[in-house]
């Protein structure tokens, strides 16, 4: 199936995790086994080439741990053999065991599933104004939620703020324009969305997945993607977590699939990231 080039290099200040409970990826014959097990396992950061040919595809959830959305979010990607990104939220996360250990089944997925930052409070409880304007402590809030949860990149996700920031390059809102350069001096990475699978009354898909197929295709043809060849969509696990809209899920996975251009990845492998 993958057969990419994977340069190890500590990148974004990232620590291996052990590979203590990690399953092995499930692989075609008895022959790749053998062959798939002298290869070292990736950390996360590692950087990957990247191939001209391919668009690439970055599933990027967020809000975790909110079950049981997330749950039935990971399942579905897992059985349907496509990587993503969970940008998870220290508050959700500090609830309960049973929200902690959905966390650390996500950071022991890695490869085909990361962790990332999305903050310890989600913006001072969505009052992004104010978290905006308050740069030292939503930096704070950040390192508290990376620290907490055990985030092992260095890749963050604004809450309510298309931001992106890397290597002293930054666009996206006035309003978290300081937040974000504040971050890119420290060494991380933001990375905002080039669409949104949005949600109504708080939880429900607003566009069907034709239509999410439709804005990926229209948006790669007319070259309108933060970097080239990559898209980044942007969701939210508790959408998924009532049946039609989990078929849904799957719905939207098979019309990608369906195209050989295109190839699931997870946010550290985006284009630049982990270059200096
Ligand atoms: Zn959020």
């Amino acid at each position: 199936m993958n057969s990419k080039i994977i340069v190890f290099a500590a990148f974004l200040g990232s620590f291996f995790i052990s590979s203590c409970g990690n399953k092995q990826e499930k692989t075609g014959t008895s022959a790749d086994s053998t062959k798939s097990s002298a290869i070292k396992k990736p950390a996360p950061g590692s950087s990957l080439t990247l191939d001209p040919n391919k668009k690439y595809i970055f599933l990027t959830w967020d809000d975790s741990p909110q079950p049981p959305g997330t749950t039935i979010c990971y399942n579905v990607f897992k059985e349907e053999g496509v990587k993503a990104t969970f940008f998870s939220v220290g508050m959700h996360y500090d609830i309960e065991p049973r929200r902690r250990r959905i966390i650390d089944t996500i950071r022991n997925g890695y490869p085909q599933f990361l962790l990332a930052n999305h903050s310890y409070s989600h913006g001072f409880r969505d009052n992004y104004n104010t978290f905006y304007k308050l740069t030292d402590s939503a930096i704070a809030d950040f390192q508290k939620a990376e620290k907490l949860m055990d985030i092992p990149v260095k890749i963050i996700r604004l809450p309510g703020r298309n931001s992106w920031a890397n290597n002293g390059v930054v666009s996206g809102p006035k309003t978290s324009e300081k937040v974000a350069r504040k971050l890119d001096s420290l060494g991380y990475k933001v990375i905002g969305w080039d669409i949104e699978w949005g949600f109504i009354r708080g939880n429900i898909p607003k566009e069907s997945p034709t239509q999410i197929m439709k804005l990926i295709n229209s948006k790669f043809e007319s070259e309108y993607t933060q970097e080239p060849n990559a898209m980044v969509i942007l969701a939210h696990d508790r959408m998924f977590a009532k049946q039609p809209y989990t078929d849904s899920l799957r719905k939207l996975i098979s019309l990608i699939k369906a195209d050989s251009r295109f190839v699931f990845e997870t946010i550290d492998h985006y284009p630049g990231i982990g270059k200096r």
